[in-house]
Order: C-alpha cells, then structure tokens, then sequence
C-alpha cells in the first residue's frame, strides 16, 4: 500500500488527492490521529489507520511489510525528535519499502531554527538504514498568502527579510511531487534527495507589487530590522516563540536560504510549479 501520515492536514490531504488521480482508493492508506477528521476519506474508499505520533504504542500498527510511507513532518514544533524517530522505529519493525520524508530546503545545510528537527530527523532516518526518498520542501506560497488581512488592512508588506527572494510554491505543487516519489519506480527514487522549490523567486518587494495588482490597492513592502519585526508581530498576537521563528525564518531569507536550488520540483511533477500569482489569487477571492 501507499501510506500517508498527517493524512487530514493540509499537505496530505492534496497527496491522498493527487495519489486518488492515479492509484485505486484500495491501495491506498491514511494514516490519521482523529478518524472523524478523515471520515471523507474513508468514504472515498481510503482506508484509515490511527495513530499518534507522540504514542509509540499506537504507530505498531500503522505499517506493513512492503507499503511505501509518506512521513509528513509534525507541526507541533519542539516535539518532532521523538515523535519522528517513532514513525522511523515503527517503520523499520514494520519492513516498509520506502520512507519519504517531508523535510526543508538545503537538508543538512540549511542554517536557520526552524530547519533543526528537520536535519535531526533526515540523520535518524539515514541512522535507521531504511529505504528513503527525502522531500526537502521549500516554503508553500500559502504561508505568505494565509496572512493577507493584515496586508490589505495595512497596505503593507512588513518582513525583515531584506532584499532576500523566495522560490515558494503552491503546497499542491509539493503534494503533487510527494505522489510522484510514492508512485514512480523505486530505483529512480531510493537513497535520493529531491530539493524542492519554486521556478520563479521573488523578492518580498515584487510579491507586495503582484498583491497590489491583483487586489487593485496600493500595497508596499516594509523591511524592517528583525528586532522591529519581532515587536510587530508579538504586539499583533503572535506567540513570542513562533514569532521569533518567523523573524529567524526572514533573516534566513534575507541569506538566500530559500531561493531556488535547481529545478527538481517541476521535474518531479512534469510541469511547471505554481505561480504565486495564482496563489495570490486564489487567497484575495477566499478573501471577498
Ligand atoms: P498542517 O498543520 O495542516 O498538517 C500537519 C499534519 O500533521 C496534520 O495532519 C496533523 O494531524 C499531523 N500531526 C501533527 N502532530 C501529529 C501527531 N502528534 N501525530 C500524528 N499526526 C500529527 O500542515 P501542512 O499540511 O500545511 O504542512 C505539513 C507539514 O509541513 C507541517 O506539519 C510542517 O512540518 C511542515 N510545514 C512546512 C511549511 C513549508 O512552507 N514548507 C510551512 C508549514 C509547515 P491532524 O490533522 O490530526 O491535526
């Protein structure tokens, strides 16, 4: 079987899609931690193991001998070491055939926070001596277009990330590159790190600029020093912890960590990624 953990978030939700295109609803699987969340896709013929990551006990029967494994990395940040390291153990035990990952942008070389659990987890699974395939995943352009109230309502753009560009793409874009790893032949994919990112970088500049065009407003980007951005974004509710991620996320930028690195996303998917026009878009008609 094909299995997906993290089936019900975001992501996984757009792989299961994108793997239905393709595969039979019977040969594939979702690994969820609440069932009713995941009640469409059982209806659609998915079938549904449960299991946490934060319980060991639980991921003994999330695996088979044989399946093709999705590991969509936790969101619950500080917490991700162990409880990857729980999905790896019970993979190993398990016998799986491949394990994907679902890492970030520059693997062992990326130098920012954020990318720490990540390059933790990429050596546990290299460690475990598991077939894998690692998905480092550049930023999803609905982190940026997620956040556009703030944006209209200010007519700005506020980040501390200089200069710097981002090659993002749409999460569909990664979702479509997750199916293709899991689907395609075995030996193209196994012992490979694919570093995911979008054909187009931009500068926050020129994504304030195509927010302004496309919403008809005037909208500006304002760099700000990461000590401004940090007080922003605490004095607009955002946790201390997380906000201090996002300013070492933009200082991360502003060194070009997350500009392009090649063309191996719109390798793997067959065409060209997403363009944050698009994107855009889509969020400003979510918006009306
Ligand atoms: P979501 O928050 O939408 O999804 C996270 C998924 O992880 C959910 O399905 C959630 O389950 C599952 N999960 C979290 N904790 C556990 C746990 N303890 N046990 C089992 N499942 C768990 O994020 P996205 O889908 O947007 O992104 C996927 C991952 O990519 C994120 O979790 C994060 O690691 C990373 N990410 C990447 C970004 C990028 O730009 N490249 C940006 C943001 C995150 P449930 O549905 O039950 O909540």
């Amino acid at each position: 079987s094909i299995v997906v953990t993290g089936a019900t978030g975001q992501l996984g939700r757009l792989v299961v899609d994108a793997l239905l295109a393709t595969e039979p609803a019977g040969s594939v699987v979702a690994v969820v931690r609440d069932k009713a969340k995941a009640a469409d896709l059982a209806e659609r013929g998915v079938e549904l193991r449960v299991a946490d990551y934060s319980a060991p006990e639980t991921l003994a029967g999330a695996f088979r001998a044989g399946d093709r494994v999705l590991l969509i990395s936790g969101s619950e940040v500080g917490r991700r070491v162990p409880q990857h390291a729980a999905v790896i153990t019970a993979a190993k035990a398990a016998g799986v055939t491949q394990l994907a990952y679902t890492g970030i942008l520059g693997g062992p070389e990326a130098d920012f926070v954020l990318a720490e659990e990540h390059k933790a987890t990429e050596r546990a699974i290299l460690d475990s001596g598991l077939p894998y395939t690692f998905l480092r995943n550049g930023w999803y352009t609905e982190n940026y277009t997620a956040n556009l109230a703030p944006v209209l309502a200010h007519g700005a753009v506020v980040a501390n990330a200089g200069e710097g560009r981002v090659a993002s793409a749409a999460r569909a874009d990664y979702a479509a590159a997750a199916a293709a790893v899991l689907t395609g032949p075995l030996d193209e994919h196994l012992g490979r790190a694919y570093e995911l990112s979008g054909d187009v970088s931009w500068s926050f500049a020129e994504y304030a600029a195509e927010v302004a065009r496309l919403s008809g407003r005037e909208i500006g980007y304002t760099s700000v020093p990461a000590a401004a951005h940090l007080e922003i974004l605490v004095g607009a509710g955002v946790p201390q912890p997380f906000a201090e991620i996002l300013v070492d996320v933009d200082e991360a930028v502003a060194r070009g960590a997350l500009a392009a690195r090649g063309d191996d996303l719109s390798r793997l998917i067959g065409r060209p990624t997403t363009p944050i026009a698009e994107t855009i878009a889509e969020a400003l008609a979510g918006q009306a």
